[in-house]
């Protein structure tokens, strides 16, 4: 279906990035780093150009982070004060013995510690991982394990309920950081106490010399097989991180920037952490939940300008109605932009109807660190579309040729994998401990996203769909591996296959499929009991919400459960080629 395109909302301010090919043709990331400072003796240290930089010129007094709590409380942070809590953070990780590259976890939920732990992990040279605090033991289990973590910042309640179970069998982990709450020391054996240690701790701290290599992130992605991926990103990505945020954002310094990702995934990162600091804006951070009316609120109270969000939230606000967005007032309010899913072209359009605004879709994932493919502020928007590739990046529409070589399709509309031509600042420099899982994404020059796309004649990208099993559910990207292989932990299971469902809300379901034992019977109460115990070891986000029984479960020759057919018999779907199928 054509949805035409969507005029580009006339603006008071003058967008950062105006004409896109005169744009495109001048940039380079050479002079995109020029924007930013170094450090004082050569290198680049992502917490310096977020903080110290504006906390020793004249932003330093200017919030940084505005934090609104689940139960109302309201705390501001200015950049002098990160810059200062920062230093405190970096001084107890070196007093706690963290030598270079080691890993600092966050398991916190969107709190003010957590971002300081970041910055100040950064400032230490450490490696910053965050989880995502619906995560359930056995997700965290595993990337704690994989990254080796060194020490955890966490809160008393999460500790109690997903670290203290798992702890023994994390060898790696030497200190467990605690954040009290409300306000009192935790009273938890073998655990420091947070406060205490920032308090005891030096304010000042000069970062030692980094260079653009090192490496600084840690963040989990899922694949198809095997265990989580943990993608390596260096110091040096901030000077993508920054341009990205200033042009596809439109980030200015007098912004209110409100990015409701988590932390716990990269946007939360990215664009939750290190695009709006280091454009000298203020941040919102907001502790609680999704809920319709609150987010209103937000945006109206608290003046929001740039609002960066998902496709399920904005579908979630569809459904409490546009009348809730009339009600009230956002004159401040300029630039809304989405990310994480496809996003429907009836949600652009109802951004308009709600808001005054269209919502502008960006494409980008784990590994490539920062947005790579934009609706700019500057362009008429084609409702569907994922936009166009930032200045700097070069992206293609591949296929592979019948020799297995690379073949770049040209002709406008045809449909490929999405390549991106390597070389860009924040593009992930390894997969942890796994060489030829990384070595697998390329060819030659080109990184392949394992996503699949189209591009039209006038250069606009739209998402397909994606090249393998991993599913999309509301913005949360979950390997269906992972699931199975909880699902098998149970007596009964003695095979499970784990598909996305399509679902107009979370855009994917998570379905299961199960074949017993010999001495199990299906029925009510076993379907109960192996969706309780997946939800227990895995968190709500990542547990399937519907279970099937089977006698078998179709599989290649091999012994592989084939997921496409499972889901192409889901969907009343042709079942594509069966070849490989067991019996077959
Ligand atoms: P993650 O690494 O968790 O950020 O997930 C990245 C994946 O999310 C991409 O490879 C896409 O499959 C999907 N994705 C991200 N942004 C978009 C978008 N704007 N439209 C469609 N799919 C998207």
């Amino acid at each position: 279906m054509d949805f035409g395109t969507i005029a580009k909302p006339i603006s008071e301010v003058a967008h950062n990035l105006g004409d896109y090919e005169s744009f495109r043709r001048s940039f380079s990331w050479e002079a995109a780093r020029a924007e930013l400072q170094g450090l004082p003796g050569g290198g680049i240290n992502i917490a310096h150009e977020a903080v110290d930089r504006h906390a020793s010129g004249a932003r330093a007094g200017h919030v940084a982070i505005r934090w609104l709590g689940r139960q109302g409380a309201v705390e501001e942070y200015s950049y002098r004060d990160l810059s200062r809590l920062s230093a405190r953070f970096a001084n107890v990780l070196r007093g706690l013995g963290l030598a270079k590259g080691e890993r600092v976890y966050a398991l916190t939920g969107r709190i003010p510690e957590l971002y300081v732990a970041a910055l100040g992990t950064w400032k230490a040279q450490g490696v910053f991982c965050t989880l995502f605090s619906a995560f359930g033991p056995e997700p965290i289990r595993a990337r704690m394990a994989i990254g080796e973590a060194r020490i955890l910042v966490t809160t008393e309640t999460l500790y109690r309920k997903k670290i203290a179970g798992i702890r023994a069998s994390l060898t790696a982990l030497r200190h467990v950081l605690i954040v009290g709450e409300d306000g009192k020391a935790p009273e938890l054996e073998g655990t420091l106490d947070y406060r205490r240690l920032l308090e005891a701790a030096h304010d000042q701290f000069t970062i030692p010399p980094t260079d653009a290599e090192d490496m600084a992130l840690l963040h989990f992605t899922s694949g198809t097989t095997g265990t989580p991926k943990g993608a390596v990103h260096v110091h040096g990505a901030v000077i993508a991180h920054h341009i990205t945020g200033k042009l596809a954002l439109d980030l200015h310094a007098q912004d209110i920037f409100w990015c409701t990702a988590d932390p716990g995934w990269v946007t939360g990162t990215s664009y939750g952490i290190i695009a709006p600091l280091t454009n000298g804006l203020t941040s919102i951070v907001d502790e609680a939940d999704f809920d319709a009316e609150r987010w209103h609120e937000i945006l109206e109270r608290e003046r929001v300008s740039v609002w960066y969000t998902a496709p399920t939230a904005i579908r979630m606000m569809m459904k409490a109605g546009a009348d809730l967005a009339r009600a009230r007032t956002r004159p401040a309010l300029r630039f809304l932009a989405s990310v994480g899913e496809p996003l429907n072209p009836e949600a652009v359009r109802w951004g308009v109807e709600a808001f005054g605004l269209p919502f502008h879709d960006n494409w980008w994932q784990t590994e490539t660190g920062g947005i790579m493919i934009a609706n700019f502020a500057s362009m008429d928007i084609r409702p569907g579309s994922m936009g166009k590739p930032l200045p700097g990046i070069e992206a293609a529409i591949v296929q592979a040729g019948s020799d297995g070589s690379l073949r770049i399709v040209d002709t406008p509309n045809s449909e490929g994998e999405l390549a991106l031509k390597s070389g860009w600042p924040c593009m992930f420099r390894a997969y942890l401990h796994e060489p030829e899982r990384y070595r697998k994404c390329f060819s030659g020059d080109w990184y392949l996203t394992g996503d699949l796309a189209r591009r039209d004649a006038d250069g606009y990208f739209w998402f397909v769909g994606r090249k393998d099993d991993v599913i999309k559910t509301s913005g949360h990207l979950i390997g269906p591996f992972e699931v199975e292989s909880v699902l098998m932990e149970h007596p009964a299971v003695a095979e499970a296959g784990v598909i996305g469902k399509p679902d107009p809300m979370a855009m994917e379901l998570i379905k299961c499929f199960v074949a017993l034992k010999k001495g199990f019977e299906p029925g009510e109460a076993l379907k109960k009991e192996l969706l309780a115990h997946a939800r227990k070891r895995l968190g709500a986000v990542v547990a399937p919400k519907e279970l099937e029984f089977m006698d078998n479960l179709p599989k290649t020759r091999s012994g592989k459960v084939m997921r496409r057919l499972l889901k192409a018999r889901e969907l009343g779907l042709p079942e594509g080629d069966t070849s490989t199928l067991e019996g077959s």
